[in-house]
């Protein structure tokens, strides 16, 4: 059996590779309803790849290039906080398994 299956999730996710579409973000965040609904928080716990984070004021900022393309923070963003797209043709992840 391979050794595949004994690596960590961070060995593994780092034989992927990423096209950035620079200036160019398919990620969002309203800042007024992300921090008075508490998906501002929620998004930096959540996301595994770690894309938010969270300035002193609360400003949620967003490093869109690191995206695995997963939807976890789409599915638990309180409506209006979050504008997500897949990036552009040719562009984001491209996933290396085995
Ligand atoms: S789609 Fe997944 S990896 Fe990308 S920002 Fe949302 S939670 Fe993070």
């Amino acid at each position: 059996m391979s050794d595949f299956v004994n690596e960590s999730v961070t060995q593994r996710l780092a034989g992927n590779h990423y096209e950035i579409d620079e200036g160019n973000s398919h990620i969002e965040v309203n800042q007024e309803i992300a921090k008075a609904t508490g998906t501002g928080k929620l998004l930096v716990r959540i996301c595994p790849a770690q894309v938010y984070s969270e300035r002193e004021d609360g400003t949620i900022d967003v490093e869109y290039a690191a995206c695995l393309e997963c939807g976890t923070c789409l599915a638990v963003a309180a409506p209006g906080a979050l504008t997500w797209h897949y990036p552009s043709s040719g562009t984001g992840i491209v996933f290396r398994e085995g």
